[in-house]
């Protein structure tokens, strides 16, 4: 193991001129940092996604002046800006070319170079903040080794890859520079422009530190922590201070967006310690997360995803049939479709479908593709609207009483659908959209306060 860490900046770390200051200052207090990864200043991917979608000249303009303005803020509190004024200046050229070709026609490549933009706006900014301030940073355009598939808007990378061009290309350059590169893109076999899904910055901290073999990957954000359960949510929540891999993963997984699902991934291939702290309070402490921690709780979180659909599929065929299951999942299986939640009885099936790290464009799993082939084999409906509440805890499944703790509070409410068994990690619920975060306030209250 190296003595490397990589820190991210998430989009309000580097929203403006104070809060990237905030960020260089957390950079500069350690000098085992060599590698930054950063987002885009906050609010600039959304416009930049808002603008794949092509929108009329008017909005267009508007929208590119915002983001404009987001950028000049920055630029204007820096000395001798003037080459990446110009730099800026080019990339604002060409997502006005990019959008106006998106409103002609979209296309989820097109989506992909479009929306890179806001990483590689914010990571110019931010070497030239630390060149004002006497850092020896230089710029790295991440697309040079982060290859991944052509699977626009939700990419996976190739891992090996990956690997061998950091060695290459970005392990010589550590042992004398501070090197800032982008989150969340990457770029696929013939060179196009790809992402990695919403929030991907994180996952892109985390392969970097697992090609480089980081000794910790520091992820900063505008919480000192994960918490119990989202503090938007409940002011209530506590930090946790200590936390193993696996309830990690599991919050992630289950919505809890301060790590985007798949950071986990690479920093358990290789057991490197992920630490989530605030940039703008870096002295409040945070969280560790890592292979082990002492004392696990029972209880350990409350996770939360919104927009989720529920599919029930019923047919008479299923009775003492073989092979229904199997033919279900086939077409899922087919439509690129991950199968989250499931509950089956003689003649019905419900599910929920994965919506884990949503893609960049907004794609929606439930095509009309997809429901006339299902309709084919089955009645089908479905219900949208829903929210997952996950209870993220240890040896659930072994611990006694769980079922009346949980249940017994949430008297008032409608549950749609319950998960509970599979993993010792977790029990889910479905529960009306409307209904989530009182869910969440009443569990929390009475499981965590
Ligand atoms: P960044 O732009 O830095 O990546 P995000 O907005 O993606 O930041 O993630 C940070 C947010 O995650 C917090 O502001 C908080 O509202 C939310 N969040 C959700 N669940 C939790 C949790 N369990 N603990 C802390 N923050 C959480
Ligand atoms: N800028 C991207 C997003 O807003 C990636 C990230 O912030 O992690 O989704
Ligand atoms: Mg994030």
């Amino acid at each position: 193991m190296s003595q490397i860490v990589i820190a991210k900046f998430g989009g309000t770390s580097v929203a403006n001129s104070a809060a990237m200051n905030n960020s260089a200052d957390v950079v500069l207090s350690n000098p085992d940092v060599k590698v930054v990864v950063l987002s885009a200043s906050a609010g600039v991917t959304n416009l930049l996604v808002a603008l794949a979608e092509g929108c009329n000249p008017d909005v267009r303009q508007e929208k590119i002046e915002q983001i404009r303005q987001i950028q000049y803020q920055i630029l204007n509190t820096l000395p001798d800006s003037q080459v990446v004024r110009d730099e800026i200046d080019r990339l604002l050229e060409n997502i006005t070319t990019l959008s106006e070709a998106a409103s002609l026609a979209t296309s989820l490549a097109l989506t992909d170079e479009l929306v890179s933009h806001g990483e590689l706006m914010s990571t110019l900014l931010f070497v030239e903040l630390l060149r004002s301030r006497k850092v020896n940073a230089e710029w790295f355009d991440v697309r040079s080794v982060m290859k991944t598939s052509d699977r626009f808007g939700k990419a996976e990378p190739e891992v090996q890859t990956l690997s061998s061009l950091c060695q290459q290309h970005l392990q010589p350059r550590l042992a004398d520079t501070l090197v800032i590169t982008q989150g969340f893109i990457g770029s696929e076999s013939k060179g196009r422009t790809t992402t990695l899904g919403r929030g991907g910055s994180d996952y892109t901290a985390a392969l970097l530190g697992e090609a480089l073999n980081a000794k910790r990957v520091d992820i900063w954000t505008d919480v000192p922590g994960i918490y119990t359960t989202d503090p938007r949510v409940v002011p209530n929540a506590k930090r946790i201070d200590e936390i193993g891999f696996e309830e990690a993963a599991e919050m992630a997984t289950f919505g809890a967006k301060i790590l985007h699902p798949a950071t986990l991934i690479p920093a358990v291939r290789r057991s490197i310690p992920v630490f989530v702290g605030s940039s703008k309070e870096p002295t409040a402490g945070g969280t560790l997360v890592c292979n082990k921690t002492s004392q696990p709780p029972l209880f350990r979180a409350l996770a939360l995803r919104r927009k989720q659909t529920l599919l029930t599929l019923h047919s008479l065929n299923m009775l003492h049939a073989r092979g229904f299951l199997a033919e279900i999942f086939n077409i899922l299986a087919s439509h690129n479709i991950s199968v989250d939640l499931i509950t089956t009885s003689e003649v019905s099936i419900a599910l929920t479908l994965d919506t884990a790290g949503s893609s960049t464009n907004g794609s929606s799993l439930l095509t009309s593709a997809l429901l006339t082939e299902l309709s084919a084999l089955c009645r089908v409906e479905v219900e949208e609207d829903l929210a997952l509440v996950a209870l993220i805890g240890n040896e659930l499944a072994k611990a006694r009483g769980v079922g009346k703790e949980v249940f017994g509070v949430l008297e008032p409410f409608n549950i749609r659908m319950i998960s509970y068994g599979a993993s010792s990690h977790n029990l889910c619920l479905l529960v009306p959209g409307d209904d989530a975060e009182h869910v969440v306030k009443t569990l929390h209250h009475n499981l965590f306060e």
